[in-house]
């Protein structure tokens, strides 16, 4: 795809390769509809997962090996290439046969050595681009591995996929993007190409576009966006798929916001990411104040005062050392952290009454 990005000479200036179709084939009406309204995109590839590793049983699986027959007819009709998920090697063998354009492993995939092993062994003597999705969890060497067992099969063309981070508790985002992972890999393989995966770290439409213009920012090789014809009727994925018809809009959208201002868009995406911290500072209060309650109630049975000098000390000088060490202002780490005990005293105090001693926690 010609230059989406022009950024005051810097970053992107062309080449950045766009992936773009549903989540997944439904059905071959579907497929073809997406294909349809995406034709003249001038995509690098067609994407459309046909079998779907899904976190619960009794989900939708994928349509399986029919999927094959729809993406045939989109590369007859279309010319576009096709590209799928590949999960064990027999889905190596239905692809290729099939003669799908490229194939990527899957996050749930990354994970595990074994997985990543054995569709590496299935890939021998194929060469087609394999691209790989970062793993689940934020580790940065199991990524490495994967590409490793892939390139040691003899695979030319690599590529990563980042579709970032699963994370416990609240977050802006479905899967945390940790810019610094792709980062660091790039380091590691500066001639591996990184495709950034904006739906499945959004997780929703709204963020889509501001992650491509980081991820240009990012010096990112290119784009992997899900689209589906009517997506609030997707079977898998549905927040976070964009219509078919729209993507060329999103495409030029963001060649126009290039134009922008860098400091601009800069602002936008810190005020985000500080929108996110803050979010995450509530919760960690939450968490404590929670865990403050359950010291009470145990003061409470053991006949200990609530307010405990000794610990309090303690609590502050360790905070104060460790904001130190970060050079943050002592004197607002130790006032912060007063208004923090001070609410733990109210929260024991209030709440720490016999009814709720006996009832469990509020
Ligand atoms: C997908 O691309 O539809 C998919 C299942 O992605 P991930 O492996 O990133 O969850
Ligand atoms: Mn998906």
């Amino acid at each position: 795809m010609q230059s989406i990005i022009a950024k005051k000479g810097q970053n992107k200036t062309n080449n950045t390769m766009i992936i773009a179709g549903p989540c997944s084939a439904e059905t071959r009406s579907q497929v073809i509809l997406a294909a349809k309204e995406l034709a003249d995109q001038n995509l690098d590839y067609f994407r459309a997962g046909i079998w779907k590793p899904r976190t619960r049983p009794n989900s939708f699986e994928g349509v399986g090996e029919i999927g094959l027959e729809w993406l045939k007819e989109v590369k007859e009709k279309y010319g576009m290439k096709c590209c799928i998920e590949v999960a064990v090697p027999a889905h190596v063998e239905m692809a290729i046969k099939a003669g799908i354009d490229a194939v990527w492993l899957g996050s749930r995939t990354t994970t595990n050595p074994f997985a990543v092993q054995e569709i590496a062994t299935a890939l021998s003597g194929v060469n087609i681009p394999v691209w790989v999705k970062n793993p689940m969890n934020a580790d940065l060497n199991l990524w490495i591995g994967a590409i490793e067992r892939i390139g040691q099969a003899g695979i030319d063309e690599i590529a990563a996929i980042h579709r970032g981070f699963s994370h416990y508790g609240p977050s802006v985002y479905r899967n945390e993007p940790i810019w610094e992972i792709p980062r660091a890999l790039k380091s590691v393989f500066p001639e591996i190409p990184i495709i950034h995966d904006p739906s499945h770290i959004a997780g929703n439409t709204d963020l889509i576009e501001p992650l491509i213009s980081r991820a240009m920012q990012e010096n990112m090789d290119g784009l992997m966006i899900e689209c589906h014809p009517d997506p609030s009727k997707a079977w898998t994925d549905a927040k976070q798929q964009i219509p078919s018809r729209n993507l060329g809009q999103l495409l030029a959208g963001i060649r126009s916001n290039s134009l922008r201002d860098l400091e601009a868009e800069n602002l936008e995406n810190w005020r985000r990411e500080i929108n996110y911290l803050d979010e995450n500072l509530i919760h960690l209060l939450d968490k404590r104040a929670k865990l403050s309650l359950e010291i009470g109630r145990l003061k409470r049975t053991n006949n200990k005062a609530i307010l405990q000098e000794k610990r309090w000390g303690e609590v502050l000088s360790r905070n104060v050392g460790i904001a130190q060490e970060r050079n943050l202002n002592v004197d607002y780490i130790s006032q912060l952290f007063e208004l923090i005990h001070q609410e733990s005293i109210r929260l024991q105090l209030d709440n720490v009454d016999s009814k709720q001693l006996v009832n469990g926690m509020p």
